[in-house]
Parts: C-alpha cells; sequence; structure tokens
C-alpha cells in the first residue's frame, strides 16, 4: 500500500488518494486556470469562485442555516483560543466558562485567562484526562458570556458524543480533531472552529462557523485582523489569504459529498474503523491499556500502550518497516496513538490491525 495510505498521523494526517493526485496537478498547473494554483492571486476571479465554493460545500455537509458566517482564517486553533475570548466575552456577561477535558482544552482555558476573568466548569486534569463530564449536568452561571469546549481532545483520545441538548449559555466548540466525522447539530453552536490539518486539508486555514448574532457581542476597538467581523465583512479575504489550503480543503469538501456520500456515511465508515481497532487491542487482553474509559473513547484518536517505552518504540519501529507510519503518542502523554481521520481508509486500518496482532505474537 502507498505509505500516504498508511498515515496514522494526529495531524497534518492522512489525506484522500484522489485529492493528493489533483493537487499534485495543480502546482504544476490548475486544468481551470493554466498557472499553478501557488501562482493565484486570491484577488482573482478563479480565487473568489474557490471562496464561494468551499463556503457552499461547507455549508451543505453541516446543513447550516443563513443564520450562520463562515470565515477561513489563519493562525490555526491556537488563534481561535484568544481571539475568541477577545471578541465574545465582553463586560455585559459573566465570565466565559471553559471545560479542561484535556492538553488541547487546557490551552484554551490558559488563553482565555490571559484575556480576562473565566471559570473552570469542569477539570479532568486530576484523574489524567480519561473521562468527560455530560454538557447537560454542568452547573453554568447561565448569565456566562459562552462555554468552551473540545469536541475531541486529539492528545488523549476522549470525544463527546455529539451535543443534542439546549444549553443554557451560548456554545463555542473546537472541533479541530473531528470536525465533519459525525454529522452534528451545527444549529446548536454559537460557534464551532476547526483547523484544517485533520479532516479538512493540510495546515494553514482554520474554518470558523459563527451564528452571526454573536457578532453583535463584539467590542469595538480590536486590532481588525483580531476582530471576526473584518473577516465576515471581507468574505475572509481581508489580507492574504492560504490560497493552497483552501483550495485543497475545498477539494476535501467535494470528495466528501461525492466520494464518500456526505457525512452521514462518513460516520457509517469511521465507526466500522474505530469498531476494529477497539476490538483488536480488546483482543489482546492485558498487553496494551487504552488511555481513555471506554464510555469516552474516541472514534478519531486511539491512544494506547503497551506499558512499556521500549515495546512502544518496537512496534513503531516495526510499523515503519510495513509502511505504517505516524503511530508515536504525543509527547505530553507518551505512548502510541493512531488517529482515524477521514481520509484513512478500513483498508489501512486493517492493515494496522493485522501489524498489532502479530507484533503481539511475537514479542508481548
Ligand atoms: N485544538 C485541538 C483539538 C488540536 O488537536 C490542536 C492541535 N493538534 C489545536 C487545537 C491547536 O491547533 P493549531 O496547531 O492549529 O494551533
Amino acid at each position: 500500500m502507498n505509505p500516504n495510505a498508511l498515515n496514522f498521523s494526529g495531524g497534518p494526517g492522512a489525506l484522500p488518494a484522489v485529492v493528493l493526485d489533483e493537487a499534485r496537478e495543480a502546482l504544476a498547473a490548475l486544468p481551470e486556470t493554466g498557472i499553478s494554483v501557488l501562482g493565484m492571486s486570491h484577488r482573482s476571479d478563479w480565487f473568489r469562485d474557490l471562496l464561494e465554493e468551499a463556503e457552499t460545500n461547507l455549508r451543505q455537509l453541516l446543513g447550516l442555516s443563513d443564520d450562520y458566517a463562515i470565515t477561513f482564517l489563519q493562525g490555526g486553533s491556537s488563534l481561535q483560543f484568544a481571539m475568541i475570548p477577545m471578541n465574545f466575552a465582553g463586560s455585559r456577561f459573566a465570565a466565559p466558562e471553559y471545560i479542561a477535558s484535556g492538553y488541547w482544552s487546557k490551552r484554551a482555558c490558559g488563553e482565555a485567562a490571559k484575556v480576562g476573568a473565566s471559570r473552570i466548569a469542569w477539570d479532568g486534569t486530576a484523574s489524567g484526562f480519561r473521562q468527560l463530564p455530560a454538557l447537560e449536568r454542568l452547573d453554568l452561571d447561565p448569565n456566562a458570556a459562552y462555554l468552551h469546549y473540545v469536541t475531541n481532545e486529539t492528545v488523549e483520545g476522549l470525544q463527546f458524543p455529539t451535543c443534542d441538548v439546549d444549553m443554557p449559555v451560548p456554545l463555542i466548540a473546537d472541533m479541530s480533531s473531528d470536525f465533519l466525522s459525525t454529522p452534528i447539530n451545527a444549529n446548536r453552536y454559537a460557534m464551532i472552529y476547526a483547523h484544517a490539518q485533520k479532516n479538512l486539508g493540510p495546515s494553514g486555514v482554520t474554518v470558523a462557523v459563527i451564528k452571526r448574532s454573536m457578532l453583535e457581542r463584539i467590542p469595538d476597538g480590536l486590532p481588525a485582523i483580531l476582530d471576526f467581523r473584518t473577516h465576515v465583512t471581507h468574505g475572509s479575504n481581508y489580507n492574504t489569504p492560504p490560497v493552497f489550503a483552501i483550495y485543497v480543503l475545498t477539494l476535501v469538501t467535494r470528495w466528501l459529498r461525492d466520494d464518500i456520500g456526505g457525512v452521514h456515511a462518513m460516520q457509517v465508515i469511521n465507526r466500522r474503523k474505530a469498531q476494529r481497532l477497539y476490538a483488536t487491542l480488546g483482543e489482546l487482553g492485558e498487553a496494551v491499556a487504552i488511555h481513555a474509559e471506554p464510555q469516552w473513547r474516541s472514534q478519531m484518536n486511539v491512544a494506547f500502550t503497551f506499558g512499556d517505552a521500549r515495546l512502544d518504540s518496537a512496534f513503531v519501529a516495526e510499523a515503519r518497516e510495513r509502511g505504517i507510519t505516524g503511530l508515536e503518542g504525543h509527547r505530553s502523554i507518551g505512548g502510541l496513538r493512531a488517529s482515524l481521520y477521514n481520509a484513512v481508509t478500513e483498508e489501512a486500518v486493517a492493515t494496522l490491525c493485522s501489524a498489532l496482532m502479530e507484533f503481539c505474537e511475537e514479542r508481548v
């Protein structure tokens, strides 16, 4: 199998083979313009049409109403950790609430605390981030500016079920590592954001879906580039956007819609992939430990360990010999992590599962 098909990296991660082929061609010359995508002006008609298509495709995939604006931003999800409190934690509201459920949500909490007052509604630090809270049971201040959470903790492999309840405060979700992997009721959220480098394309662009009514809360006086209204008003073309990243993102949305059949069809495939890998790990019994407690296990990131750093490294090395890459766990918790993003095929997961079984038969 092509090594690109066996990339289990936490991100930037696997992209669909057809998208990589199209992107390769576009580097030489776009079929529509005869010019390399890397030399296309962000003021060209071609780019204007591309932005429009990217937005239309996302709107369709998410089932999003016109009450929401979609913007394409830079600075990754980390910039959103800062921009969100700057824009939405206004003095008219009580301090925003944050769920600290893992490495990335804790980063978000840290950035919010630098901007102003914020409150931690739930903290999983003491238990080593192995569980999540039930959103509907949180004790929230109804006047809070918003509740921020990370729907899928990429490092620890924890995933919230889709939010199916009306929350008493505006809900803001970092969906960087499970965006478009499963259907969501997008209209329940005040804002959703996701960087591209997991399920959407290469790094360099971050999608922000913002309820238009939230824009009215933004205080005046923010630097233009940090004010969401600037990007909405300028149609994501205020300054030079990452043209290539947005191009690849558009190809990925076409693939998801046309080749996969949309987000519901993607969910069915993603479920089968995750079930297969968790079942294999289950068969290995005591030989492996999965980081997350069963109820909260992520379909996107499976964090586990053989309980011995030498065995973990030996598996990474053996897997690499078969062309399988990206299995090293995040530096903060070590161990192993297999990321099963949308573009990772069922065949690739089957190959990984065989590698795991064979490794255990021989070494563990
Ligand atoms: N949120 C989540 C859930 C992530 O997984 C990551 C990075 N992997 C980030 C935020 C930070 O994203 P970025 O590197 O784009 O700033």
